[in-house]
């Protein structure tokens, strides 16, 4: 993994009175996986999709692993961040294989490269390729799908990884399951994990560091859920 740095980090949408994100300073270490709580429309996708650069921040820096990435090329900064959302957010006219392939090919891997880089995914999110790779989105239970989205979100090896609620739309069994999947791939990858959720229990379970969110990504309490739950 690589640190996270956000300094001062701010998104006025035009036409709104008040800011989404106002001047949120935080800093997330190597390695650590990090939680953002907090209510809905309190600014949590909008700081994530900051950090990945699908928004442009109106104010303030992000530095990863040092590098101040405010300002740099949003297609070299998919080679350092990979992005997971509710409901995996595949692509349904592209197989499971094309839609994984999607950041790869668009940094300029080889084809070959890519077509075994395919094959070491889904078999580390626990789906056969063989069976899996030609499947179009449809022909997957919510569940695979997002063990995909998770594969599309790795494909490119980032040292961070940004998602958003990417367990919110799967029944709560699957559910459970997909978040111990989750703690078994950390282990192996150490990624930077910022993951956004509104359950409270989601958040305890797999957060090193929980930030609690109010209005505008105002941070209430940044701090280990050993912590938080004896406040
Ligand atoms: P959360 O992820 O915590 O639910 P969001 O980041 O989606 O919050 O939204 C934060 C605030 O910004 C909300 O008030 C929302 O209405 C507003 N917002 C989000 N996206 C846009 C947009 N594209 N244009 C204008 N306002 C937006
Ligand atoms: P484009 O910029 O080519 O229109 P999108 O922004 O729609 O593409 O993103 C293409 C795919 O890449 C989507 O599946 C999206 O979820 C994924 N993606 C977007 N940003 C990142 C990122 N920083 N790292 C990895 N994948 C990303």
């Amino acid at each position: 993994g690589a640190s996270i740095e956000l300094e001062s980090l701010s998104k006025e949408y035009p036409g709104n009175p008040t800011p989404a994100v106002d001047n949120v300073n935080m800093e997330i270490k190597a390695g650590e996986v990090v939680i953002l709580v907090g209510p809905s429309g309190c600014g949590k996708s909008t700081t994530l999709k900051m950090i990945n650069r699908l928004i442009e921040p109106t104010g303030g820096r992000i530095r990863i692993g040092g590098e101040d990435v405010t300002d740099i090329d949003p297609v070299k900064l998919r080679r350092k961040v990979g992005y997971a959302i509710q409901s995996a957010g595949l692509f349904p006219h592209m197989t499971v294989a094309q839609n994984i392939a999607l950041v790869p090919k668009m940094i300029g891997w080889s084809k070959t490269r890519i077509a075994s880089r395919i094959e070491e995914l889904l078999d580390l999110v626990g789906l056969d390729a063989g069976e899996f790779r030609g499947r179009y989105p449809r022909q997957l239970s919510g569940g695979q799908q997002q063990r995909v989205g998770v594969a599309r979100a790795l494909a490119a090896d980032p040292p961070v990884l940004l998602m958003d609620e990417p367990f919110g739309a799967v029944d709560p069994i699957t559910r459970d399951h997909l978040q111990d999947e989750l703690i078994r791939l950390q282990h192996e990858l150490h990624k930077t994990i910022v993951f956004v959720t509104h359950d409270f229990d989601e958040a305890i379970k797999l957060g090193d560091r929980i930030a609690v969110l109010r209005e505008q990504s105002h941070i209430a309490q940044f701090d280990t859920p050993e912590a938080i739950l004896t406040n």
